[in-house]
This record gives C-alpha cells, sequence and structure tokens, in this order.
C-alpha cells in the first residue's frame, strides 16, 4: 500500500518499526484515509515476524489534534464522488441514521482502536506539541508512551461538541476518574509532567531529543524474547480487562452512540439537520474558534 498520509521507516534490521503520522499542516488531524492507512501499517507490522517494536509519531507541530471534522479533503472522502473513501462505502456506510454512525464509528474509530491496543507487538507513542480528544486514543492505543516536555493533553469535546469524551473511552483508566470528569467538564489540560505523575506518561524527554530517546528506549525493549514481552503486554492486558476495562469501553461506546443520537434528534431542520454534535446554539463553543483550554493546576 502507498501511504499518503503516514510514512514508515524500518530501523535496526526492521527490529524496529516507526510510524509517523504525516498531515503536518492539518496538524495530523485524522481523516478516514490516515485512520486506515495505520491500521493497514500496524497489521502489516504485526504481520512480520522481523518487527519487535513500533513507534507511533507524527511530523509537524503537534502529534494530533483529534478527527479530522471538517476539512476539505475529510469531507470529499466522506460524501458521494470520485474521491470517496472506499470505506465509506461498506461497514454501514451505506446504512441509514443511527446505524450507519454506530457502525463506521465502531469500525473506523472504536474497533481499530482496541486492535492496535491489543496487537501481538510492543507499542511506544512518541508524543510532543499537543494532543488533543482523538490524538489521546491513539496514544492510549500504545503500550508505553513518551513525551516531550509541555506536551499538553486534552479532550474538550464536552464543551465544543456536546460529547462525553471520544469512542473510545480510556479517559477513567488513564487520567484516573475524578480528573477524567474534570477534564472533560472544563476542557483544562495536563502536562507531560502531570502525564508522569498520573502514571499514563512513561518517560519526559527535551524535545530535541525526544526521537533519539524514543528510539534508545525502544532498543532497550526490543531486546527482550519476544515471547517474554508478549506475555508482559497480555498479563497486563488481561488483567486489566478483567478489572473492567474491556466491558466499561464497550458500554462508553453505546453510551456516545446516545450522545450523538440525542444531537442529530435535535437538530430537526436547516443546513446543520441531523447533525450529531452539539452547536453554538445548544450552548456548545464554537470548535471553529474555541477559547484556549487552560492548564488544570490545583490553584487554577
Ligand atoms: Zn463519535
Amino acid at each position: 500500500m502507498d501511504y499518503q498520509y503516514i510514512q514508515t521507516e524500518r530501523l535496526d534490521d526492521g527490529q524496529i518499526l516507526r510510524i509517523n503520522l504525516n498531515r503536518p499542516t492539518a496538524r495530523n488531524a485524522q481523516n478516514r484515509g490516515l485512520l486506515v492507512e495505520l491500521d493497514h501499517a500496524f497489521l502489516a507490522a504485526e504481520k512480520d515476524d522481523q518487527v519487535r517494536v513500533i513507534i507511533l509519531a507524527g511530523n509537524g507541530p503537534m502529534f494530533s489534534a483529534g478527527h479530522d471534522l471538517g476539512s476539505e479533503e475529510s469531507l470529499r472522502e466522506r460524501l458521494p464522488g470520485p474521491d470517496q473513501h472506499e470505506s465509506f462505502k461498506g461497514n454501514g456506510g451505506t446504512r441509514k441514521g443511527g446505524e450507519n454512525r454506530m457502525l463506521q464509528e465502531w469500525h473506523y474509530y472504536y474497533q481499530n482502536t482496541l486492535r492496535w491496543r491489543n496487537l501481538r507487538k510492543i507499542t511506544i507513542a512518541q508524543v510532543h506539541g499537543k494532543v488533543i480528544a482523538a490524538g489521546l486514543m491513539l496514544m492510549w492505543a500504545c503500550d508505553l508512551i513518551i513525551a516531550a516536555e509541555g506536551t499538553t493533553f486534552s479532550d474538550p469535546v464536552g464543551a465544543r461538541l456536546g460529547m462525553c469524551g471520544m469512542e473510545y473511552f480510556g479517559h477513567p483508566w488513564e487520567f484516573g476518574p475524578r480528573k477524567a470528569k474534570e477534564l472533560l467538564l472544563t476542557t483544562d489540560s495536563i502536562d507531560a509532567d502531570e502525564g508522569y505523575r498520573l502514571g499514563m506518561i512513561t518517560k519526559v524527554y527535551k524535545g530535541d531529543e525526544l526521537a533519539e530517546k524514543t528510539l534508545e528506549f525502544a532498543r532497550r525493549i526490543a531486546q527482550r524474547p519476544t515471547m517474554a514481552a508478549l506475555m508482559i503486554k497480555e498479563s497486563v492486558n488481561q488483567a486489566v480487562d478483567n478489572m473492567g476495562f474491556y466491558n466499561a469501553l464497550q458500554a462508553c461506546f453505546t453510551i456516545h452512540q446516545a450522545n450523538h443520537s440525542h444531537w442529530a434528534e435535535c437538530h430537526t431542520e436547516g443546513e446543520w439537520k441531523g447533525y450529531p454534535a452539539a452547536l453554538v446554539e445548544d450552548g456548545a463553543e464554537d470548535w471553529r474558534n474555541p477559547k484556549p483550554t487552560r492548564p488544570a493546576l490545583k490553584d487554577n
């Protein structure tokens, strides 16, 4: 597959594969093409017995600004026409109403993220700049997360879209339950040091050393026997699944769909008819011109 939105790089005789999100001018916003290419690259790396560790990074000023909701490119790939992306022609894409949305989001936002989380290889997210909303989903799907100093993490979809977070609801597990509520209700952000303190972030390095230090760290992991590495990953993932992680994700995906359906039902006429998220007149902030996020500090 020729990739348009990502780049892959084989390092150390293919033992380490680096995937770079490559829409720098769009701040690595995730359009459908990018998500499908990313899935292809992850599955190809999983199939390749030479690969031991995968690094997921982003080119440009930030790791990822979240789902691409409004760019011309994302509209072209969604709407019928010569540029419509193949993935809109199946997996619910030709069905109506909530069934369409639920199936499409299940395949291209939720189940793909869960598949990457359960990949039979060790994965490391290498993040910098800002990680916003669905950017968190990509990062959380990885086993380890390495951040540049000053990286910030936020999910403003509650304020800007009237939504209860994203399709893959890792928030309570990653931030802790009370912090998850605070961040989702306020849009406030935490930084890499706070993420480290919460146990979400593995290491924090200076920005100009991030790629090199992440590679050094990946090389340490790549030295482990592959069976030991996989059993360590699987033991932790199965422990967390038995604590309810998997069932909670499934339940919260359903809640997410109820949230979308509410807004779609509220919008009965005009150009926004059926729009499945809150608008300014519903009390949402204008996501094209949003208020800046604030640091979630104890005295702020
Ligand atoms: Zn959604």
